[in-house]
């Protein structure tokens, strides 16, 4: 495995397995990694020959009062586990690399990064996009993988994927749970004990409205009650929403097209989401 931290060397790399013929697989992450990072670059393993795994603490995703400067890191650690999972390129640029003096140039999304997360965190997508545009253009991927708990990053990403006219079929992986069924993200290292578990109210919520839609309910109102009952526990809910999964505007009643019931919760002083996906069938 190499791990490589300037762009002139990524490309030297890349250049020989595209001259190879190598279908040349991408997982974009901020680090700390967990296993619902090695589910997608498990998938890339098994789509794609070479598989490049980026490392960097996005800043210009995080706003003014997030947590940029205590989000977690631990470099040794994730080369571990990229080589332990059969990455060929982990690619960990400094920050002056992706943003050197004078950089003012970016991804602006449209409507798809308004609701939701977007609401909360202006800027955000923004900062998603600039990014991910920019490593695309790095690292010249054929396919690039996405996680679903970061539902509406998809979305703008797949959005942005067709907008540009970026050559990059866009994979999504389903969300990987720890064993609670709690989201497995990075920043579930802030909680404590006593957090953790009631931090289990978010994916109990969105399961039971699950259930509830399996049986039939496809009431939108009605959903999204059941949901919220669970989530009572949470410090601050910032959003409860069930959204159409293409648009991610309201769902409308009687549901008859895929939605997604999304939360953004505080628990304790971390901000978590999650999100599980309601598929009518025909
Ligand atoms: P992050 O390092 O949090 O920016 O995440 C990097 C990628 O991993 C994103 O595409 C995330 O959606 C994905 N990811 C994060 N957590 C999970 C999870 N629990 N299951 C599946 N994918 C995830």
């Amino acid at each position: 495995m190499q791990t490589i931290t300037t762009v002139a060397e990524l490309r030297c790399a890349l250049t020989e397995h595209r001259r190879a013929d190598k279908r040349i697989g991408f997982v974009p992450t901020m680090g700390y990694l967990h296993d619902g990072h090695l589910a997608l670059i498990e998938a890339s393993r098994a789509q794609c020959d070479v598989t490049v795994v980026s490392i960097f603490v996005n800043p210009t995703q995080f706003g003014p009062n997030e947590d940029l400067s205590t989000y977690p890191r631990d470099f040794q650690r994730d080369e571990k586990l990229c080589r332990d999972a059969g990455v060929a390129i982990v690619f960990a640029p400094a920050s002056q690399e992706i943003y050197p003096d004078r950089f003012e140039t970016f991804v602006e999304p449209g409507e798809l990064a308004k609701p939701l997360c977007g609401a909360f965190r202006p800027g955000h997508f923004r900062g998603v996009a600039t990014v991910v545009c920019k490593l695309f253009n790095m690292v010249q991927p054929d396919v690039a993988f996405f996680g679903q708990k970061d539902f509406q990053q998809c979305a703008v990403v797949r959005r942005m994927a067709i907008d540009l006219n970026l050559l990059i079929k866009i994979v999504i992986v389903p969300t990987v749970r720890e064993a609670g069924r709690l989201a497995m993200s990075s920043r579930n290292r802030y909680l404590n004990g006593e957090d953790q578990r009631r931090a289990l109210a978010i994916s109990r919520g969105l399961f039971a409205a699950a259930e509830e839609f399996a049986l039939g309910e496809r009431n939108v109102d009605k959903l999204i009650a059941i949901a919220k009952r669970h989530l009572e526990t949470v410090d601050q809910l910032q959003y409860l929403e069930l959204v159409d999964c293409d648009t991610l505007k309201p769902a409308v009643s009687p549901l008859h097209r895929a939605a997604a019931l999304c939360v953004g919760a505080y628990v304790g002083a971390t901000r978590l989401i999650d999100n599980v996906i309601l598929q009518p069938t025909p």
